[in-house]
């Protein structure tokens, strides 16, 4: 069954967390997802989704999007038009090096996710989505775990979600976070940027 949560706390900003976007990864990103309380949030909205498994298709293959799963996505995403939103990805261990590859760039479009600690990654969103459902300054960010996760990296993947939760803008999120992973924060802005005006075609 499909894990569904709205928080409301009057006006702020509109943020959405999605987990289970492909194979068996709800399995992972329910633990970190369940966690997040009315308590967490100050102002604005929150929407979460975990979704129960779907085929494994690459949110970096346009086909996902043609997906019942990718097709369901992009309706909540456009009927809830968030600012900040969070898709929660597991990965195999045996995966690490290619995820943070600094020539991922040349080898597959996008540029490489940033390791923040523990096994945690952090990088934009498929461009497929990027450029035609968000505005360039909207926070889309993608988090990844591995799937059989330590304590450790589970509590480091929740501190994240939490501060997105948290934050009252994205200046609020922007200083939290450069302040734990100063260097790692500086350069996801600069991938950010570079895929925001070079990626790919839209959908
Ligand atoms: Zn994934």
């Amino acid at each position: 069954m499909t894990y569904f949560k709205e928080i409301k706390k009057g006006k702020g900003p509109k943020r959405l967390f999605i987990g289970g976007v492909h194979g068996k990864e709800g399995l992972t990103t329910i633990e970190a997802l369940s966690q997040i309380s009315e308590g967490d949030i100050k102002n604005g909205v929150l929407n979460i989704y975990n979704f129960e498994e779907s085929p494994y298709i690459s949110t970096l293959d346009r086909h996902y999007y043609a997906s019942d799963r990718g097709k369901e996505i992009i309706s909540i995403i456009r009927d809830l038009k968030p600012e900040m939103y969070v898709e929660l990805h597991c990965y195999n261990s045996n995966s690490f090096c290619k995820l943070t590859d600094l020539d991922r760039k040349e080898l597959t479009g996008v540029p490489p996710l940033i390791h923040l600690e523990k096994g945690v990654l952090i990088g934009s969103i498929s461009p497929y989505i990027r450029t035609s459902l968000f505005d360039e300054w909207d926070v889309c960010i993608t988090l990844e775990i591995p799937c059989k996760a330590s304590k450790e990296a589970m509590d480091v993947y929740i501190k994240i979600i939490d501060a997105v939760a948290s934050s009252k803008d994205k200046q609020e999120l922007l200083d939290k976070l450069r302040k734990d992973y100063p260097e790692q924060i500086k350069t996801a802005a600069k991938y950010a940027i570079e895929l925001y005006w070079e990626g790919y075609p839209p959908l």
